[in-house]
């Protein structure tokens, strides 16, 4: 059985004072919820406060994007190493945000996934179609073309390495991110088992175990329905991770 994931993916919100509030929130309203795994990907500064509040409570902790290369002259980038250095066990690629905004490729998130699992760092590999691209019926070629990437860039070594490190999956469609549109829980269900075919074109055994979790405006309101799909393995959530209350609202629909 898949273990159920809900990542908190800050995106470039907090700082010193409110990011204690909340992860001291976190940290005591998700301890009796065992039964799911936690983690919040925060903004590189706040990664040594993330490290000493969350260091042996359970609730994981990651980057929100990294650099392919090991070190060197990459003025603004971090490193896998950087990452682990701090404690990060978990980093999302290819976020929507990353690829829009800062034109990131399906080809440089392969490699910043491939430099992630030989620095022991576990990928959240982030997939999903434009709004144009689910209204012209690409849902599955966009899909298919970020997975395939990353597929294609792993050799078998790698591959059985990020199987050890349970890589995740996210199936975020960029129409409903920070939009307030959520797919419904059947739209989700027949992506996510496309994502799960797709790695099973590779390794079957892989395609049972690895994680896909749904990101989209998630909020406690909407969470469980998604969840209780039988390839939605936990959600990746944006805005409703910086309020406390909402957010283990949703960790604990994912303990169900
Ligand atoms: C995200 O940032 O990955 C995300 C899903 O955002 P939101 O939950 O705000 O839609």
């Amino acid at each position: 059985m898949r273990r159920n994931l809900v990542v908190g993916n800050w995106k470039m919100h907090g700082d010193i004072h409110s990011n204690e509030i909340l992860l001291n929130t976190l940290i005591t309203g998700l301890s009796d919820y065992k039964s799911a795994d936690y983690v919040v990907c925060v903004p590189n500064p706040y990664l040594h406060q993330t490290r000493s509040l969350l260091e042996n409570t359970g609730i994981a902790w990651g980057g929100q994007n990294v650099n392919q290369f090991e070190e060197g002259a990459f003025t603004g980038a971090v490193s896998p190493h950087m990452l682990t250095d701090l404690g990060c066990t978990y980093v999302l690629l290819g976020h929507s945000e990353r690829r829009v905004l800062f034109h990131e490729t399906n080809l440089s998130a392969a490699a910043r996934f491939d430099a992630s699992i030989k620095a022991n760092l576990t990928p959240i590999l982030c997939v999903g179609e434009t709004l144009a691209e689910h209204d012209a019926g690409l849902t599955e070629v966009i899909v298919a073309s970020q997975m395939d990437a990353v597929m294609a860039t792993l050799n078998d070594e790698n591959f059985a390495k990020a199987m050890e490190l349970n890589m995740v999956f996210a199936y975020e469609p960029v129409w409903a991110v920070g939009t307030g549109k959520t797919a419904t829980p059947e739209q989700a269900q027949e992506v996510h088992q496309f994502i799960r075919q797709r790695i099973a074109r590779r390794n079957a055994e892989a395609a049972s175990k690895v994680r896909i979790i749904y990101g989209g405006s998630v909020k406690a309101q909407n969470a469980a329905k998604l969840f209780s799909m039988p390839d939605v393995d936990g959600g990746l959530v944006g805005g409703a991770s910086l309020n406390a209350e909402e957010f283990i609202a949703i960790c604990k629909a994912a303990n169900a």
